[in-house]
Order: C-alpha cells, then sequence, then structure tokens
C-alpha cells in the first residue's frame, strides 16, 4: 500500500532536510520531484496540479524558509495536505433510528462487494450491532450461494433468496425479516455488471426507493486506479452515494485511486478492504494514512 510513492517522496524529503537552508530554487525542485511521484502513484492530474500549488503557497513564505528546520517544515506541510486529500478526518458509518438500518453495496462486478459484505458484518458484530445479509444479485446465484456460505462462517446471518424473484423484492423482505429477527443492520449486496449500464442503475435505484438506506457504499477496487474513481463519481451523479469502500488496497503500490477520490467526487472513503481474510478490513483513517505514506 503506498510503497511506490512513500519511497520517493522519502527521497525527496531526505535531500530536502539534508540541506539546512533552503532557499525557492530548492523548494521549487522538491515540489517538482513530488509532483512527479504524485503522477507515478496514478493521481488525477488535476488533484496533482492542485496539491503542488498549496504546498507552494505554503511553502515559501518567510515563516518557513527563515526556519531553524526549513525540511522539516515543509514535510508537515505536505502531511497535512495528504491528510486533507484522504479526507481530513474517518467518517463513521450513519445508521439513523430504524430497525434494521440497510447498509446498500454497491459497485462492479470484481470489486470484492460480496467479500466486503461479509466483512462489513463481522466488524459490525465486533461493535456489537448484529448483522444480517442479503444478496440481490439474482443474475448470478454463484454470487448469492458465495455470499450465503461466507456469511455462515462467520456466524452471520444471511437471508434466503431466490434468484427467480425480484431483486427489489428480496431486498424489501430481506428488510422486514431482519426487522422480525432484531437485527441492527441489513447489508444489501445488489447486482454488480462489467460496466455501468441503464438496466443496472435502474434496479439500484428501485432498491434504494424502496428500501431508503442509511447508507449507499460504493465498493471500489484499488487497483483499477483512475477507473475506480470515475466509476464512483458516475455512481454518485446517478445513485448519490454517501461512500466508499476500497476495496484491495493491499495489492496496490502506488494509492492514486485512495488520493484522488475524495477531491474528485467529494465523499469519503469510509474502509479499507486490505486482504482477501474475512477480517481484512479496516476503518480508513486519513491521519494514519498519510503518516504510513511519509513514513
Ligand atoms: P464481487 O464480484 O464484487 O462480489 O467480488 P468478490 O467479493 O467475489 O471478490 C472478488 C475477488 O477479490 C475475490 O477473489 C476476493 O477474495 C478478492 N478481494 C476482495 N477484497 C479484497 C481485498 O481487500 N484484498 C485482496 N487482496 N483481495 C480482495
Amino acid at each position: 500500500m503506498f510503497e511506490n510513492l512513500a519511497e520517493k517522496l522519502e527521497g525527496v524529503f531526505k535531500r530536502l532536510k539534508g540541506r539546512g537552508r533552503l532557499d525557492e530554487e530548492n523548494i521549487k525542485e522538491a515540489l517538482k520531484e513530488i509532483r512527479m511521484a504524485l503522477l507515478e502513484a496514478d493521481v488525477n492530474f488535476k488533484v496533482v496540479k492542485d496539491f503542488i500549488e498549496e504546498v507552494r503557497s505554503r511553502a515559501v513564505g518567510q515563516e518557513v524558509l527563515e526556519s531553524i528546520t526549513p525540511g522539516q517544515q515543509i514535510v508537515k506541510i505536505v502531511h497535512d495536505r495528504l491528510v486533507e486529500l484522504l479526507g481530513g478526518t474517518s467518517s463513521q458509518l450513519r445508521f439513523g433510528s430504524r430497525f434494521p438500518a440497510p447498509i446498500m453495496l454497491v459497485g462492479l462486478q470484481g470489486c470484492g462487494k460480496t467479500t466486503t459484505a461479509v466483512k462489513l458484518a463481522k466488524v459490525l458484530a465486533k461493535g456489537g450491532k448484529r448483522a444480517g445479509l442479503v444478496s440481490a444479485d439474482v443474475y448470478r446465484p454463484a454470487a448469492m450461494e458465495q455470499l450465503r456460505v461466507m456469511a455462515q462462517k462467520i456466524g452471520a446471518p444471511a437471508f434466503n433468496a431466490d434468484s427467480s424473484q425480484d431483486p427489489v423484492k428480496i431486498c424489501v423482505q430481506a428488510v422486514e425479516e431482519a426487522k422480525r429477527n432484531g437485527y441492527e443492520v441489513l447489508i444489501l449486496d445488489t447486482a454488480g455488471r462489467l460496466a455501468i449500464d441503464t438496466q443496472m442503475m435502474e434496479e439500484l435505484k428501485q432498491i434504494k426507493n424502496a428500501v431508503n438506506p442509511s447508507e449507499i457504499l460504493f465498493v471500489a477496487d484499488a487497483m483499477t486506479g483512475q477507473d475506480a474513481v470515475n466509476v464512483a463519481a458516475k455512481f454518485n451523479e446517478l445513485l448519490g452515494i454517501d461512500g466508499v469502500i476500497m476495496t484491495k488496497m493491499d495489492g496496490d503500490a502506488r494509492g492514486g485511486a485512495a488520493l484522488s477520490l475524495k477531491a474528485v467526487m467529494g465523499k469519503p472513503i469510509k474502509y479499507v478492504g486490505i486482504g482477501e481474510k474475512i477480517d481484512a478490513l479496516e476503518v480508513f483513517h486519513p491521519e494514519r494514512m498519510a503518516s504510513r505514506i511519509l513514513g
């Protein structure tokens, strides 16, 4: 996670800190290197441009240049900007006051949605919230079965749905059943396709209208870089989402999707998937991520 970027930035900062006094030329050179490192990490071009401008305007002031440790101060400026880029503070899930609170997971096929649904149920159970699961992916009966099997492994209740049923009906009935059973949360795993299409969006809108979710989370595959950001932005435009779960962060040495997402689409990353195992889902902490990048 972020290994390439971390390594590049480490080199830039080592040189800066080794210099003692800095002038505007040194800063210009360092900013150029930081810009390259961010672009190589696949961060959105416009996001990089704004980031560098912001760091430049904060770094070239007399206060920084005339301080005893200008290199250190610039590291601090970059760190603070990275935290902002990653969303500032961590964003909690909102459950509202209804039982169950429906949480709807949406995203493209293969992004890790089903695995994430089960991981999330486990995280919530650890926090004392019993979460039921249901799959509305009637187009892939194997995906419905996958959810049931995985849920069983962690002891989470998964509602039996029939792939011949209407996906909206499946979700509405699961909400009713979760209510009867006293579950606090119901995680809805919706169908994913290879690309966004109007039929898919229409179905998701109908589910949204029928169950009025307390959260709609877009599940994004970090390995797909800027594509993940673009698709997330499109889902937000067409459906409206509350946040993102970024999966497969463990396999992504660059980190461009995570660094661009908030700035491009304005919605926070709430959780990150960091492995295939069921307990490999963590709350996303911008501060910790930035510290990880800057070592
Ligand atoms: P879906 O089609 O979106 O429901 O995707 P799946 O849940 O079936 O996941 C697709 C693949 O991604 C599976 O092999 C998962 O084990 C894998 N996967 C999901 N999340 C992560 C993650 O955070 N890290 C890694 N390395 N693999 C993941």
